[in-house]
Formats: structure tokens, C-alpha cells, sequence
């Protein structure tokens, strides 16, 4: 065994204290934000409805490269970070394999992922402001929670529309979020003009990430003194998670090691821009060479077989238009288990990256990620989240390619989350009752006949 530890983790005076903002070392930037109705770039002061002031100028920041974090983030994020660069020794020996793994984890913070890492500093600017709460939406729970949590932190309402069938189905994410404080309403909802026409059109309908969006949207431009978070897909998100990508830099340089391969989960891509940022403006000023590998479910295949078009965020299309790989806003994923990977669309960063080929997509079956999942969890003890699997499952399928080519590459994955609230998930895995999906040429033809007209 080499004298690489387990587990890598900075000093508190070792991590860091800037963000890093990867567009500003892009040639292509990624497409501006388009009015719905004007089909214009969104200006500042059009956005400042609905985001916080200096969030819409981190949102539209494509030049400045790295950006300060205020010393109150920088504490909070001391609670819980850094997280450990782990070296999977168990794994390696397992696969019996000449590649080196290491993962990051993400998952040592009681909303379970790395959505703390933005929800914190998301609040952190509404409270700045003099703002009094915030709006959002949760699918599978995780950002839902992670913003409870900061907004609880910072004496700040939060008011959390969650996707009607997570509600049911997870009523213990529910509580965890009510428990530090925040309003949750199951959405689609009465509550809303929005929710009200979704419900009158799709009577009964358990709801999706984009009907929660739109009515998060509604209240939060209806309300004195609110306005809307968002937990992925925006610029502003992925600046917030460089934080992830930083420290694991500043991890490997620490033990005189470079990751040949990066892969991450890529459901609106925050976590994977965060991972990938500071290798990423790397390769971009042409200092290093790295490969990197987003993984998304292949039910719903944004980068693999989606559109590189503008298109909504949102099904109730009253947000911004974001030019992104996409399946169409009227597209409904088969029921995934992988929750946080079930938007039709995708950053319009990575989107921008990935067209200009610096980045790989893949897309993998459920169970094929189950069995990743399980495997993980026996050999290296952590139960992952349904998302990170996907990484887990491609970062094995590398290392087991590297066995049959005898290459000692370094793999590095994002290991986002625990997996602590989708019991359920693995129940039918266990149970045998797994299925898999994949949309069909047509499926996907009616999301893209909804793409509007730019
Ligand atoms: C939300 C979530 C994801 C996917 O979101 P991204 O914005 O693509 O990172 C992945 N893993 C976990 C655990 C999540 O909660």
C-alpha cells in the first residue's frame, strides 16, 4: 500500500476562501438568460424581481474569475467542511484493479448532499438584502432541506413547494425540513394562480419539478420582501459549488497526486460544475489535461440525447429562457429513483462546455446504478444517494476497463450524497422490482415539439 491516506482533509486555514467562476476562463460563454416574451437578454434589474441583487450580479459575471466568500459563509461553511477526499483502497482491491479511485464526500451534513453549500449562500444574500424569506422548490427533498437549514441558521422564512409525490411518498424529508423551520406545500397547489391552471389542466396529476418551480416563482414575485432560490442549473449555483472542486484541488496537491479521469452526476449539473471547476480552467487556459464524465439516468438523457436549444426552466413557462442541452419543459421522466437527476434541462455552463466537446456525457439503465450502489455500500460502508450512484457506477466501469488495459489511471468521482431517505428505491431494488425505462424516439419527440420558438 502507498502512503496515501484514507482520507485527505485541508486545514481550516488550507481551504479556500474564494469561489471560483470557470466562465470567466471560457472562450464560448455560456448563452445569456432570455425574457420569455421579449426573447431579449434578461437585464439586472429584470432578474432583481425574482433573484437577490447580488446573486443576479453573480448570475451575470462572466468575466470576473474568482469571487470573495463573505466570512459568515466562511463559518458556516467551518460546521460541516471541509468534506474528505477519500482514496477507495477497499474498492481498488475489490475490483482488483490498477486504477487509482478517490471520491469526494459530500454527503457529512444533516441535509445529506452538497445543496448546503449554495442554499447557505443563497440565504446568506436574501438576508443581506433585508429580504424576509424565500421561495424554492424540492423534488426528491435534498435542496429543500439543505435551504431549511440555512434559512433556520440565518432567522430567514423559508417556503419550500415540494413535488406532491415525493410529499407522500417521503414524509420524513418533510419533517426534517419543518423541523428546522420551514412551510412546505405540496405542489401542484391550490395556493397559486399557477397551480390552480396545472391542476385544472392535469386533474390529480402528482405534480413535477417544473409545476413546483412555477408556483415557488409565483409567490415569491407576489410577496413584500421575498424572492426565488434556486438549488441547481444557474451560473450563480456552480460558482457556489466550485467549493467542492477547490478543496479537492487543493487535496490532491496536498498529496502530490492528479486525477487523470473526473466523473460526476449530472441532474441540473451544480454539483458537477462545482467537481470539475478548477480542473476545468485547467484544461481551458491549456495548463493540464484532464478527461471529464457527466452521467445522467437514461430516462431522462439531457446531454446524450437531448437539444442544445433555449428553452424553458419551468412548466408553467414564466421563468427566464435558458439555452441549455434540453428535453423539452413538457417532458416527464419515467418514475426514476434518482430524483435530483429528473430536470429536463441542463446548465447552461456544462451545456456550453459539453457542445465545444471539453466534456463526456454517458447515460446509465436504474438498476445497472442499484448495483453500483450496493456494491459501494458493502465494500466502502457509505449508503449513497440514488444520484451519486451514477458517478459510483461509471467510476467501476473505468476501473474495470483500466483491468482488462492493465492502465494505472487516477479516477476521481463526486460522491454528492447518502441515500438515507430513498429507502424506497432500495426496497425495490432489493424486492427485484426495479425497472428501467428509456424514452423512446417519440417520448422525447413531444418534448421537443413544446421548444419554443427563438
Ligand atoms: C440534487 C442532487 C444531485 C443532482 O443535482 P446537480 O445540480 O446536478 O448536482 C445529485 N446528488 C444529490 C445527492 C443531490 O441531492
Amino acid at each position: 500500500m502507498s502512503n496515501i491516506p484514507y482520507k485527505t482533509y485541508l486545514e481550516e486555514s488550507e481551504m479556500p476562501k474564494q469561489w471560483y467562476n470557470v466562465r470567466a476562463d471560457m472562450k464560448n460563454k455560456p448563452a445569456p438568460l432570455l425574457n420569455p416574451a421579449t426573447k431579449k437578454p434578461m437585464t439586472a434589474e429584470e432578474l432583481s424581481t425574482v433573484f437577490c441583487k447580488e446573486l443576479v450580479e453573480q448570475e451575470l459575471d462572466d468575466t470576473t474569475a474568482y469571487i470573495d466568500i463573505p466570512d459568515e459563509i466562511l463559518e458556516f461553511y467551518k460546521m460541516y467542511r471541509p468534506s474528505p477526499l477519500v482514496r477507495a483502497y477497499c474498492l481498488e482491491k475489490a475490483l482488483d484493479t490498477p486504477a487509482k479511485i478517490y471520491y469526494k464526500f459530500e454527503g457529512n451534513n444533516t441535509s445529506g448532499s452538497h445543496k448546503l453549500n449554495s442554499a447557505i449562500a443563497q440565504a446568506y444574500y436574501a438576508k443581506k438584502q433585508g429580504l424576509k424569506g424565500v421561495t424554492t422548490e424540492t423534488g426528491a427533498g435534498q435542496w429543500g432541506t439543505a435551504l431549511s437549514m440555512a434559512c433556520a441558521y440565518l432567522g430567514l422564512d423559508c417556503k419550500v413547494f415540494m413535488v406532491k409525490v415525493s410529499y407522500e411518498q417521503k414524509p420524513f424529508r418533510r419533517e426534517v425540513m419543518r423541523t428546522y423551520g420551514a412551510n412546505v406545500t405540496p405542489s401542484p397547489s391550490t395556493t397559486t394562480e399557477v397551480g390552480k391552471k396545472i391542476l385544472e389542466a392535469h386533474p390529480g396529476t402528482t405534480g413535477s419539478l417544473g409545476c413546483a418551480i412555477s408556483e415557488a416563482v409565483e409567490v415569491a414575485t407576489h410577496t413584500e420582501g421575498y424572492r426565488y432560490v434556486l438549488g441547481s442549473v444557474l451560473n450563480q449555483v456552480l460558482l457556489h459549488q466550485s467549493i467542492i472542486g477547490l478543496e479537492s484541488k487543493a487535496a490532491f496537491d496536498k498529496i502530490g497526486v492528479k486525477p487523470d479521469v473526473i466523473i460526476g452526476c449530472a441532474g441540473g449539473g451544480s454539483n458537477l460544475g462545482g467537481l470539475i471547476a478548477p480542473f476545468m480552467g485547467e484544461k481551458l487556459r491549456g495548463e493540464n489535461d484532464y478527461e471529464f464524465i457527466a452521467v445522467e439516468p437514461a430516462s431522462c438523457p439531457s446531454f446524450t440525447r437531448g437539444k442544445f436549444a433555449y428553452d424553458f426552466c419551468d412548466t408553467g413557462m414564466i421563468c427566464p429562457l435558458a439555452k441549455m442541452y434540453t428535453l423539452g419543459s413538457g417532458f416527464i421522466p419515467s418514475a426514476n429513483h434518482a430524483g435530483g437527476l429528473r430536470f429536463h434541462g441542463m446548465s447552461s455552463t456544462l451545456s456550453q462546455l459539453y457542445d465545444d466537446k471539453l466534456m463526456k456525457a454517458v447515460a446509465v439503465e436504474q438498476t445497472s446504478v442499484f448495483e453500483a450502489a450496493e456494491k459501494f455500500a458493502r465494500i466502502e460502508g457509505i449508503l449513497p444517494a440514488p444520484e451519486s450512484s451514477h458517478a459510483i457506477k461509471v467510476a467501476i466501469d473505468e476501473a474495470l476497463r483500466c483491468k482488462e488495459t492493465g492502465e494505472e489511471k487516477t479516477i476521481f468521482f463526486g460522491l454528492t450524497g447518502t441515500g438515507y431517505f430513498d429507502m424506497v428505491a432500495y426496497q425495490k431494488f432489493n424486492d427485484g422490482e426495479m425497472t428501467d425505462y428509456i424514452p423512446t424516439d417519440e417520448d422525447l419527440a413531444v418534448g421537443f415539439a413544446g421548444l419554443p420558438e427563438v
